[in-house]
């Protein structure tokens, strides 16, 4: 098993891509803290894993919110005795050009998307630092790299993800604590299937040169990689998981 008894907190497990990487993470051994703004949606990821044989608790946090996300990483060290691995991924979609985009939904997008992240990381270190070390994976996306039409807060949080990601590795080498992200492509979760994008499901992909979506545990085991020690000389990176998308 790939990370047999690793402590790994995941946020925004409750649906999507957090969801699939909740479940891998426990099938690989991983004792995993399950969290999600949504208590409810947190709970059906977990009686899922239970339901697989493997370990882990549900916590309610919303990553915008300090004192939530002190709370969360006290109960996953308290509840285990050690965090070896944060998956930064609760993130939401907005699509508004800046003309059209309020300043309260620039706010909640950089709230979420990226103070979430910072946020995260700020709370993890100590526990980490504690437990000898670690890995933090942020699902940033190929929006952190390259530009797309009517995207333009979600974007800018991405690409300060990306940037963060690589000061974090810079700053945090020296406690054995490595800090990656990956970048997918469109994948097929409720975020895409649901959202503003989801009348053109078929144009988007056609924009991917393997022709198609993604599947959100394509993504998990990007992330099953940089959290486990296969990737143990890897700081700093961005790993593109998205058909080809960025390659043009
Ligand atoms: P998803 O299915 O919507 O899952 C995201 C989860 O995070 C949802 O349960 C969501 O709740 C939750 N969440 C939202 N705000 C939160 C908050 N403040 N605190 C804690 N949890 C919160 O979306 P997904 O596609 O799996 O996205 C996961 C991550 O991948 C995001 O960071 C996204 O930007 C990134 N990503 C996605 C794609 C894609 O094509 N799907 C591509 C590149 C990157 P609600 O359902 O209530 O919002």
């Amino acid at each position: 098993m790939r990370l047999k008894d690793k402590v790994a907190v995941i946020t925004g497990a409750g649906s999507g891509i957090g969801r699939a990487t909740a479940i891998l993470f426990a099938k690989e051994g991983a004792k995993v803290v399950v969290s999600d703004y949504k208590e409810d949606a947190a709970r059906a990821t977990l009686d899922d894993i239970l339901k697989n044989g493997c370990e882990g608790i549900a916590v309610k946090a919303d990553v915008s919110k300090e004192a939530e996300i002190q709370h969360l990483m006290e109960e996953a060290f308290q509840r285990y005795g050690r965090l070896n691995v944060l998956i930064s991924n609760a993130g939401i979609g907005e699509v508004s050009p800046v003309e059209e985009l309020s300043e309260e939904a620039w706010y909640r997008t950089i709230d979420i998307n990226l103070k979430g992240v910072f946020l995260c990381a700020k709370h993890a270190i100590p526990y980490m630092r504690k437990s000898g070390g670690g890995s933090i994976v942020n699902n940033a996306s190929i929006l952190g790299h390259v530009g797309f039409p009517g995207t333009a807060a979600y974007n800018a949080a991405k690409g300060g993800v990306v940037i963060l990601t690589k000061n974090m590795a810079l700053d945090y080498a020296k406690d054995k604590i490595r800090v990656n992200a990956v970048c997918p492509g469109f994948i097929r979760t409720p975020m895409v299937e649901e959202g503003a994008v989801k009348g053109q499901l078929d144009y988007l992909a056609t924009l991917h040169p393997l022709g198609r979506l993604g599947e959100p545990v394509e993504v998990a085991y990007g992330m099953l990689f940089l959290a486990s020690e296969e990737s143990s000389f890897i700081t700093g990176s961005s790993l593109m998981i998205d058909g080809g998308y960025t390659a043009r």
